[in-house]
């Protein structure tokens, strides 16, 4: 399993990193928050130290958990009780208070993604909205049964939105997903995609805009 590691203390990050590594994980360490929001789309579980020099390991989650579901498990400070109530609140997985022991994170990281992998439901892979029909898997997208062909990224970003149809998706959602970073300036480039996803297929009322929020296919 992919491991991304935030954590800035370099013999903790050493020892972790090796007991992954033997026990058949593949680890990537990062020193700082910025990189976890940068890099979570390579990594199946993140180890998130709450104290990284950057941000707060809570606001490196908070940020995450606006773009991803990522099994993450927190490593915290003994005694910090009300950091880790907090983590829990915002979306942790599990948690496991430092000095670590290898045999309990490697029970624990178990656990979180043998749970994670039970509570992924198999997505619809054709989504319709009145006559049109894209095809997730096919990579093909069809208004009244005629094909409409899309760019690489405009198919990405109607997938990101089918995929969720009927749900409002946020702009930074999108981003992430599509670009790979919501924290660049790609707003603009989602704009002009959506302008010319709305154009190819004709039908305003598929694609709706929430007003300061995002878009939704559908519903
Ligand atoms: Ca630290």
């Amino acid at each position: 399993m992919r491991v991304l590691l935030a954590e800035d203390d370099d013999g903790v990050a050493d020892a972790l990193t090796e007991a992954l590594y033997e026990h058949g994980h593949l680890p990537t360490r990062v020193r700082r928050g910025e990189e976890v929001l940068v890099r979570h789309r390579r990594a199946d579980l993140l180890l998130l130290d709450l104290g990284l020099p950057d941000l707060d390991g809570l606001e490196v989650l908070r940020k995450l958990r606006a773009v991803s579901g990522l099994p993450v498990v927190v490593l915290t400070a003994r005694g910090d009780e009300r950091s880790v109530v907090r983590g829990l609140r915002l979306g942790a997985d599990d948690y496991l208070v430092k000095p670590v022991r290898l045999a309990e994170l490697l029970a624990r990281i178990e656990a979180v993604t043998r749970r994670s992998a039970t509570a992924a439901a198999p997505a619809p892979r054709i989504v319709r909205a009145d006559d049109v029909e894209v095809d997730l898997d096919a990579r093909r997208v069809t208004v009244g049964g005629a094909e409409v062909r899309l760019t690489t990224k405009e198919f990405a970003v109607l997938a990101a939105l089918a995929t969720r149809a009927g749900t409002a998706v946020s702009r930074q959602q999108l981003m992430d997903e599509v670009w790979g970073d919501a924290y660049l300036a790609v707003s603009r480039s989602l704009d002009v995609h959506l302008t010319q996803l709305r154009a190819k297929i004709g039908r305003p009322e598929v694609l709706t805009t929430i007003r300061g929020f995002g878009y939704r296919f559908g519903g």
